[in-house]
Order: structure tokens, then sequence, then C-alpha cells
């Protein structure tokens, strides 16, 4: 993991906010994305929680009618993903094993229109996982503060460790980015 530490440009994510609510969704549109893959666990929801709150039902409705597909890809199982939309029309991909491209590739084979990966945005609460394989996918990248850190799992705990020292050189290394992203306000 130490090696990653080295390519400290591939983790800074293109925008970052405290909550998936936050975004600007209508400059993203202006700026062309048309594909939004939005993580779960921690970005929409809680690990305690399994369904959508009426929050994320309104917005998710609200971005489609603006011209979005979203699609929501978790690193968790199916079933999960299955129980958190069920009853709504957006597509899930699971075990999508983030860093990795396999479950991004997925995400844009499964989606209903030809999205390049310029259109695609990449939404999650990781840089070790969401941001960085954004970035590598050549998609926009958004970071957003985790819902509850406190209920995550061992593999988080251990990526989150990780995500403090890659804080701490993209503070060192790009401090003006770091500043423009406000990324103090990460926690
Ligand atoms: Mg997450």
């Amino acid at each position: 993991m130490i090696h990653l530490l080295l390519k400290t440009k591939k983790f800074i994510p293109n925008e970052f906010h405290t909550s998936f609510f936050d975004i600007d969704f209508k400059e993203l549109y202006n700026n062309g994305l048309r594909l939004i893959l939005s993580d779960l666990d921690n970005t929409l929801i809680s690990y305690e929680e399994t369904k959508p709150t009426k929050k994320i039902i309104d917005k998710f409705a609200e971005l489609t009618n603006m011209g979005f597909e979203i699609i929501v890809i978790s690193n968790n199982v199916p079933s999960r993903i299955n129980v958190f939309l069920e009853g709504l029309s957006y597509k899930g991909v699971g075990n999508a094993r983030k860093p990795f491209l396999i479950g991004l590739r997925k995400s844009l084979r499964v989606a209903e229109k030809n999205y390049s990966h310029k259109e695609t945005v990449i939404i999650g609460d990781q840089l070790m996982t969401d941001v960085y394989c954004a970035n590598r996918f050549k998609s926009y990248s958004i970071l957003v503060n985790p819902l509850e850190k406190k209920t995550e799992k061992w593999y988080t705990k251990f990526n989150r460790k990780i995500e403090v020292k890659m804080l701490a050189k993209i503070k060192r290394k790009y401090s003006d980015v770091y500043e423009e992203l406000s990324l103090d306000m990460r926690n």
C-alpha cells in the first residue's frame, strides 16, 4: 500500500463536498456529465440503514428529471443494493471491487445509454477506493464526507488510516489544491 502514496495525484478528487446533497448537479450537467455512479455505504446511507431516506428518493427523482442516469455502485453484496433500490427504477452494481475498474466497466455496460468515461461522475466517501478508481477511469471524481464512521468495517477503517496519510501528503505537495477543495473539512 505504501507505493500508492507515491501516486498522490491519482487520489485528488475533482471536487469535495461535505455531503451528496451539497453537490452542484446543475453545474455538472452543464459541464456535460450525464451518468452518476454513486457509492452506497456512508455516501447515501450509513451501514446501519438499509433503505433510502425520502431526501434521497426526492433527490434522485430531481436528478433524473435534470437528465442524469443514476447507478448505485458498491463493494458491498448485491443483496444490500437490491434492498436499497427496491421499488425504485435505478440500477445497481454490487461486488464492484473498487478501486479496481471492473465494477465501473460493468456500470457503463448496464447503463440505459452509451456514456463515455468523460460523461461519468463517480461519487463516494473514500479516497482509497472511490476517488482512486474514478481518476484512473478518467471520470469526474467527487469525494464526500462519510455519514457515520463508527459502524465501518475493519477494511474500511484500514483504508481510512492510509487516507489520513494521503490527505497529509496532498496538503504538503499540493497545498493550493488542498485549500481550493476545502479538504480541511474532511472528516
Ligand atoms: Mg462508501
